[in-house]
């Protein structure tokens, strides 16, 4: 086996996090550090998901990093939400410019992580036979890189090609002149269903659950639009900092219900018009009070009964089981037109389930669908699998899976009692998916920064969370939760409902970014609040992450 050097940090995975994680510990703390990744190029999210139609639902100058005023001035995004080419060409330029694939390692799969008490050291082995040793681990591998493909009798048979929009193939997949099934109505499917609609032959969605969509306008950036994003740089952040969920809007004052029909019609048809995620922030209440809400869901509704041509198919696709945005609600660019095209067909599997998949296609009750091409966007095991699937051991031969059989627990969504030295950027019981990621992205990292580096400045080089403040914070996401409406989608993958035995436990922090930000902060000023710190042997034997002239400005 060829074995590793010893390391005081490991970073599993090179998506925005891994990115970050690597330059703020490297560049400004001067730690040594390596990236361990899987993929054989950085990206993170953005390296798999290269399905038709795969774009951000975040606007393109609010989904990059804001930490450097250079990488935001020298960077000019082209359309109002990046495809996944542009963002993959972003972070690869990121790369390049700090310097970073000097300490990336790529195609290596983690399949193992073992905490050894002894040696302060986490031991860390990859699929690719190689040995690592670090003092700290960061798992910044994403909350939506496990890809879910329910196990549906019969797959194994079909001889068509099978794909996941979270692997899709590097080479693409070919769909010009096929005849292809898409299973899945989620922000995936939803983006992908009008591009493969464009280039196959014939598309069969099948539906589970008929979703909320609105339109998401893209279109490509005018020069004014990039000059003002130049010229208000500080107030756009302020504004991202500010909000629940990160993104470079603020939900009107004012409540759905206490304004007159008219207004409020028009106040949605100009938020439709505008589209994008700022159609939730029409007015403050639409996540909390299930009668606002109901004046947004309606309005979708009507809009996809406008929309659709076919009444019985404009039916199966309007949303009844849950609250509009009590899903991740996706956007889109004419996902519900696609159903007025002649070669797209719409199964309804609440009324025509799936029997099983046959080698020439998908059976429903009603019969047969002749298929040579499968695509599954059925979303990830999102959260817990990407960390899950890292075989974790901490102190004591304790395994991640055992201490979350019941569901996540962790402080603050950044550590695990009983997995010393471990943080996870972006982990369950953070505001993570809740809100645009490289703002959670970039508090994480930078919180963990301040960490590393604070305990340097103290002689520490042991961080455990306490087992009482993780069962405070478990209770704290699950209040912030229930003051929402998000919980009234029982099939939600935010409750782990997609993954057939996952515990039920709604996974993220809804309780808004800048009060998350706000509890961090005052947890690192109490002098790391909730947490076991400690110095161990191997600094005073001068082998410890305190004594490391050796490396960067800040080490000395
Ligand atoms: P998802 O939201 O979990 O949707 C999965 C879809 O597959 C749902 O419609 C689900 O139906 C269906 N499904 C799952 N298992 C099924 C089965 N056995 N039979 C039939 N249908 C089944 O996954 P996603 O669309 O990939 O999105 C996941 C998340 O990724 C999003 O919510 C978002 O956070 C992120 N995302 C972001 C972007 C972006 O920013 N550009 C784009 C895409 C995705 P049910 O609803 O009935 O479970």
């Amino acid at each position: 086996m060829p074995a590793g050097g010893e390391q005081d940090v490991l970073v599993i995975g090179a998506g925005f996090s891994g990115l970050y994680a690597l330059h703020a510990l490297r560049d400004r703390l001067g730690l040594s550090v390596t990236v361990l990744e899987a993929a054989d190029g950085v990206g993170g999210t953005w390296h798999w998901n290269r399905y038709p139609g795969a774009r951000c639902d975040s606007e393109s100058h609010s989904y990059c990093y804001a930490f450097s005023e250079e990488l935001w001035r020298e960077w000019e995004w082209t359309e109002r939400y990046p495809g996944h080419e542009e963002i993959r060409r972003y972070l690869n330029w990121v790369a390049d410019r700090l310097d970073l694939r000097r300490d990336i390692r790529l195609g290596r799969r983690v399949t193992e992580a073992r905490w050894d008490e002894a040696a302060g050291l986490w031991r860390v082995a990859t699929e690719q036979g190689e040995r690592h040793a670090a003092r700290f681990l960061i798992a910044a591998v994403g909350c939506l890189s496990s890809a879910n493909i329910p196990a549906i009798e019969g797959l194994e048979s079909f001889q068509g090609r099978v794909a996941h929009t979270g692997e899709w193939p590097r080479e693409g997949v070919e769909l010009a002149g096929r005849r292809v099934g898409l299973i899945g109505t989620g922000s995936t499917g939803i983006q992908a269903a009008p591009v493969i609609a464009e280039q196959a032959a014939h598309l069969t969605v099948f539906q589970r659950t008929p979703n909320y969509s609105v339109p998401a306008r893209n279109a490509p950036l005018s020069p004014e639009f990039r000059q003002w994003v130049r010229e208000n740089r500080a107030e756009i952040l302020r504004v991202m900092h500010a909000t629940p969920n990160g993104h470079p809007f603020a939900a009107r004052d004012q409540s759905a219900l206490e304004v007159e029909p008219a207004e409020r019609e028009a106040l949605y048809e100009a938020a439709w018009a505008r589209g994008g995620m700022q159609f939730r922030a029409t007015f403050r209440d639409i996540l909390t009070d299930k009668a606002a809400n109901d004046t947004a869901s309606d309005f979708i509704r009507r809009k996809i009964r406008e929309i659709v041509q076919d009444p019985e198919t404009a039916r199966k696709l309007t949303p009844t089981d849950h609250p509009y945005a009590a899903k991740r609600p996706p956007i889109d660019s004419g996902y519900f037109e696609t159903f007025n095209r002649p070669n797209v067909t719409l199964v309804d599997l609440r009324e025509d389930p799936i029997e099983r998949i046959t080698p020439r296609g998908v059976r429903t009750r009603s019969g047969e669908h002749a298929l040579d091409v499968l695509v599954f966007a059925t979303g990830f095991d999102a959260l817990t699998g990407p960390l899950l699937r890292l075989n974790l051991t901490g102190r004591e031969g304790l395994t991640l899976a055992e201490a979350w059989r019941e569901g996540p627990r962790s402080w603050l969504g950044l550590a695990v009692p009983g997995f010393p030295n471990l943080f996870t950027v972006t982990g369950p019981g953070s505001p993570s998916v809740l809100t645009n990621m490289p703002v959670a992205i970039e508090q994480h990292v930078e919180w963990i920064e301040r960490c590393l580096r604070e305990m340097r400045a103290r002689g520490l080089d042991r961080i455990e969370a306490r087992a009482e403040a993780a069962a405070r914070w478990g209770a704290e996401v699950n209040a912030a939760a229930q003051a929402t409406l998000l919980p009234m989608a029982a099939s939600s993958w935010y409750l782990g409902a997609n993954v057939p035995g996952k515990p039920r436990v709604f996974m993220p922090y809804a309780g808004g970014m800048a009060r998350y930000r706000a509890l961090c902060e005052e947890v690192a000023a109490k002098g790391y609040e909730g947490f076991a710190l400690a110095r161990s042997a191997r600094i005073d034997a001068g082998r410890g992450v305190v004594p490391n002239p050796a490396h960067g400005p800040d080490a000395a």
